[in-house]
């Protein structure tokens, strides 16, 4: 311990336990625990729900600070000049953050972690959000994986991870100097949560954003939503999966936490769970693990095609098919419940994402980035690694991704993934009281069965906006066209 004041930034890992970089902090002396919004150019602005998010988990994570003796400041503006600043107005003598990996994110980390140390000031980084870090998973030959399977094979060999860090109980706080109080924000100045309107009522009603609210999401699941979990991840109409992305997405808990509870919660016998329930789960852990691994090498996941032979590919870019999905109006009701699920609560079931980002880019032939983009804008767990590589996974031009002409088929994933309509019910209520035969295409129900739920088709619920089969032998048409041009191309 020394008497010269250290400082923790927080950035993606609003959390008190396995927190590295504060534990290194709270053991070096006195310590301040800083939050920036990045609003600067270089950074991709957070979308209106993770906004909402953020706001919430900010101040769950300031309210536990201070109930262990210590201060979140909360600032606004540009770290790279934010953060020198406050280090020499502190007298600051060490900073510790955890890692990020998004590219223009490494860049000001590196720029920050040179000019400090150049200045005299101890600077060290930390892994807080991932199994491994990108760089440590490669090929025999030491290069990049591009599949998921032995991606995830020799993550796995590289042994259990690190146990979690305990919790931090105590924290002795620097005074911070003057000028820094004055400047520094309550968390609602950051005016991140919606007023006029305030369209957040549905995502208040679903989610306990901070890192409490974290843990009983996971004991809940544990408890209860492990069990079946291999078999019933893939049904929207139950409970069945973790619902613990936003929490991961905002570092309120980390892959390590969740891998380590889960497997003694299995060892102890305090979950229902079946020790192939768990390994699927973790898998899933997993498939955020590879989303980092292509992020970090392919810092353009979210704008540029991984499969470079996509920029070819001739998109017709829908608007009023785009606007429709949007607002879960397709006349599909698989893709209308998830994308009114999405904008009700800000999340979307990962087998209903995959049907509706299907139907958008095969169906309506929209570039996948559009879809990219909403996402952003809507979920609260939009994550930079995970939703392009998603996206790109669907579209077929990702690393292991599915291939193109795969095209979900919204009808028979209705009929498979949600058999009573009871998913449809919850989101589409125009379509609450009809048949469960027809609840997946209400266009083939004779009139006396609409008549009797009450609908009237292309009044109160719309008919299809595309055929299907005329948009998948589209969206064939154009991956042969694409094919054809490759081979005039290459000769
Ligand atoms: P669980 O089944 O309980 O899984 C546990 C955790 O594993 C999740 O919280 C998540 O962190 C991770 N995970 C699960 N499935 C995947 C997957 N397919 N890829 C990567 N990680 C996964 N996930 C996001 O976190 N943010 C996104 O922005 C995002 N965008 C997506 C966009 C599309 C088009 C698709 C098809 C999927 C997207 N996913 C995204 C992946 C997946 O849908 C969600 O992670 C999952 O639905 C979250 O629910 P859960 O926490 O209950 O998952």
């Amino acid at each position: 311990m020394t008497e010269t004041p250290a400082l923790v930034w927080f950035r993606e890992d609003l959390r008190l336990s396995d927190n590295p970089a504060l534990s290194a902090v709270l053991e070096h002396g006195p310590s301040l625990c800083l939050y920036i919004l990045d609003d600067s150019p270089a950074r991709r602005p957070l979308g209106g729900a993770a906004r909402w998010w953020l706001s919430r988990s900010l101040a769950a994570l300031s309210a536990a600070i201070a109930a262990r003796g210590g201060e979140l400041l909360v600032m606004r503006g540009d770290p790279a000049e934010i953060l020198p600043r406050i280090v020499r107005d502190a007298g600051i003598g060490f900073v510790a953050w955890n890692r990020r990996y998004e590219a223009s994110a490494i860049a000001l980390d590196k720029a920050l972690k040179a000019g400090l140390s150049a200045a005299g000031v101890a600077v060290e980084s930390f892994n807080a959000a991932l199994l491994n870090e990108p760089w440590q998973v490669t090929t025999r030959a030491g290069r990049p994986m591009q599949v998921f399977t032995p991606y995830w094979r020799a993550a796995r060999e590289r042994g259990a991870p690190s146990a979690p860090l305990p919790a931090t109980t105590t924290i002795h706080k620097a005074t911070p100097p003057e000028g820094l109080r004055r400047a520094a924000l309550t968390v609602a100045e950051l005016g991140l949560e919606p007023s006029q309107p305030d369209w957040a009522g549905g995502l208040r009603e679903s989610w306990t954003p901070g890192e409490d609210g974290a843990w009983t999401r996971l004991a809940d699941f544990l408890d209860g939503g492990l069990q079946g979990y291999r078999a019933e991840r893939d049904r929207p109409d139950r409970l069945a999966t973790s619902r613990l992305s936003p929490h991961l997405r905002f570092g309120e808990i980390g892959p390590r936490q969740i891998w380590h509870a889960t497997r003694m919660a299995l060892e102890a016998g305090k979950t229902d769970g079946s020790a192939a329930d768990a390994e699927k789960f973790l898998s899933e852990i997993g498939w955020r693990e590879f989303s980092y691994h292509l992020l970090f090498h392919n810092p353009e996941l979210a704008t540029r095609n991984f499969n470079a032979r996509f920029d070819a590919f001739a998109w017709v870019n829908d608007e009023s098919g785009l606007a429709a999905w949007r607002r879960g109006l397709t006349g599909y009701p698989l893709v209308d419940a998830g994308m009114r699920e999405l904008w009700t609560t800000g999340w979307m079931h990962n087998r209903v994402r995959m049907v509706a980002a299907s139907f958008l880019i095969k169906h309506l032939l929209t570039d996948w980035r559009q879809g990219e983009a909403w996402f952003w804008d809507t979920l609260v767990d939009a994550d930079p690694a995970n939703n392009a590589a998603s996206w790109q996974w669907v579209a077929g031009s990702g690393a292991d991704a599915a291939p193109y002409f795969r095209i979900f088929n919204p009808v028979t994933q209705g009929e498979k993934f949600d058999p009573e309509g009871a998913y449809v019910r919850r989101f589409v209520p125009e379509l609450a009281q009809l048949d469960p035969k027809f609840i997946h295409q209400p266009w083939t129900a004779p009139q006396a069965v609409l008549e009797k739920a009450g609908v009237a088709l292309g009044e109160d619920y719309p008919r299809p906006i595309v055929d299907l089969d005329f948009g998948r032998r589209r969206a064939l048409a154009a991956l042969a066209a694409l094919k054809t041009e490759e081979q005039l191309e290459h000769g």
